[in-house]
């Protein structure tokens, strides 16, 4: 399953669409939100 997140230009919110309020969506990657780190906690709890 692969999470990618959107800024949206208009309302400026964050979403996992690629186009929100009818306007096409920035691809969002801020430093804080590491989906790699996320991503492996998921796959360690699948494998136990
Ligand atoms: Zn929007």
């Amino acid at each position: 399953m692969k999470f990618h997140m959107y800024l949206c230009r208009v309302c400026h919110r964050y979403t996992l669409k690629e186009r929100h309020c009818g306007d096409e969506s920035a691809s969002a990657h801020p430093l804080k939100f590491s989906p790699q780190d996320k991503y492996a906690k998921y796959k360690v709890k699948e494998n136990r």
